[in-house]
Parts: C-alpha cells; sequence; structure tokens
C-alpha cells in the first residue's frame, strides 16, 4: 500500500505521540480536523491506525507487508478451488489431450472406479509420451501418470498461501483439492473435490492487488 507524504506525516506523529486525538494531529500538521479525516478513515480502514473513542489514535504496530500477509492467509483453498476434471487410468493418452483442450486445463486427475485418487497427468507426461514413436490410442494414462503416493494434495480447510508454496516447492502447476474418507479396505483414500492451479493463485493474486 502506497501512502501519500501526508499520510506518512501522520504517521510519524501517532507513532511518536500516540495516544493522540485528531484535533491535536491536525494542531502539529496546522490543518484542520476536516482535511485530515478522509487520511485518517484510509490509514484506520489499512490498519496501521487504531481509533479508540475519547482516547485517540494509536499506532497497530502492523507494517503494510504484515497487513497484506494477514489477508493473505486467510483465503482458504476452499474459496478459490475449481472444478476438478477426473478421467480412469484406462483413458488412453489421446483421449487425455482431447479432454486437456475441452476443459482447459492442463492437469488431469486419475480416480479409480469409487472416485479416489489414484494419480495425476500433466500436459509434459503427455508430450513426453508423444515425442516417442508409440500410438496414442494405444496407450493407458495409467501408465504414465504420477502415481500415489507421490501426488501432492490440499485440502479446503489449508490456506491459498499454504497451498500455493507445495505448487513452488514441488514445481506443479496444479493441486488436487481431496477430502480424507475412511475407505473400506484401504488404509488411505482420497475423495477429488476440487483444482486448485496456478491460474487460481493468480487469478487471486489480481483481486488482492486491486484492494478488493
Ligand atoms: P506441466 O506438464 O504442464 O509442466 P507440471 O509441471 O505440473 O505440469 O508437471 C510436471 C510433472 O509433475 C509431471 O510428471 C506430473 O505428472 C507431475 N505432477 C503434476 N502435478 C502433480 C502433483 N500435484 N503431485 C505430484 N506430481 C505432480
Amino acid at each position: 500500500m502506497e501512502l501519500t507524504k501526508r499520510q506518512e506525516e501522520i504517521l510519524r506523529i501517532v507513532k511518536e505521540s500516540g495516544p493522540i486525538t485528531s484535533e491535536h494531529i491536525a494542531e502539529r500538521l496546522s490543518l484542520t480536523r476536516a482535511t485530515l479525516r478522509p487520511d485518517l478513515a484510509i490509514l484506520t480502514m489499512a490498519g496501521l491506525l487504531e481509533a479508540r473513542p475519547r482516547v485517540g489514535y494509536f499506532y497497530s504496530g502492523k507494517s503494510p507487508n504484515r497487513i497484506v500477509a494477514q489477508k493473505l492467509r486467510k483465503v482458504t483453498v476452499g474459496d478459490i478451488k475449481s472444478r476438478p476434471v477426473v478421467v480412469r487410468e484406462n483413458t488412453s493418452a489421446h483421449d487425455a489431450v482431447i479432454n486437456m483442450f475441452m476443459e482447459d486445463c492442463g492437469t488431469l486427475f486419475v480416480v479409480d472406479e469409487e472416485g479416489y485418487l489414484q494419480g495425476v497427468v500433466s500436459r509434459k507426461d503427455l508430450l513426453k509420451l508423444a515425442l516417442g514413436t508409440q500410438n496414442l490410442h494405444e496407450v493407458p494414462i495409467g501408465i504414465i501418470m504420477t502415481r500415489m503416493p507421490n501426488v501432492v494434495m490440499t485440502e479446503p480447510h489449508e490456506t491459498v498461501w499454504q497451498a500455493a508454496h507445495k505448487l513452488v516447492t514441488h514445481e506443479v502447476d496444479a493441486l488436487p483439492v481431496v477430502r480424507r474418507v475412511k475407505a473400506p479396505n484401504k488404509s488411505e483414500a482420497y475423495e477429488v473435490v476440487g483444482r486448485l492451479s496456478k491460474s487460481n493463485v493468480t487469478r487471486l493474486f489480481v483481486e488482492l492487488g486491486e484492494g478488493e
């Protein structure tokens, strides 16, 4: 957040002399209270200043960066996730490519007959296969997918910040959003309930930048 010169001045005065009333801030700046009102409102809304009735303004101790970080860490994966695009592992590589174009997504999640996550197929997996001489109609994606337990996942309650951290650390474009379920005869099972991709994170970044 960029502050005007006057807002910087107000912040400095409140840091030095807070709690301080708006009259006293106005006096120090040789301005009227009415002139200061919009600036004080902005600084209070941004979380930099706090106001107490009859006491005055005091500095919240939070830097603008910390405030942005706090906002960012409140958004959960469940708030911004997309619909997942799922396929079965016997789907041919050819059909997987068609699916990616039709659904406009670069990562497909592979599920078993009960809908539980088995693996992930990305554009690169399909490109690598296409470089060889194989007939894409004949190769099932089960052969080329990244399999459980190597799939990096996220959950709806996780923060977008944590999920974005995983995208960066594991160098992948998308994470399946899963819900852990107790499935009979399985040590662990994950139901796919969404998709969190770099596009979701970029969209959120743009929205936050607009001050929404
Ligand atoms: P792209 O192929 O579009 O560059 P990625 O960078 O996401 O997409 O994929 C790179 C590799 O990582 C592929 O082999 C893919 O199977 C694997 N991969 C993709 N997403 C995940 C994930 N969530 N967890 C584990 N591996 C993944």
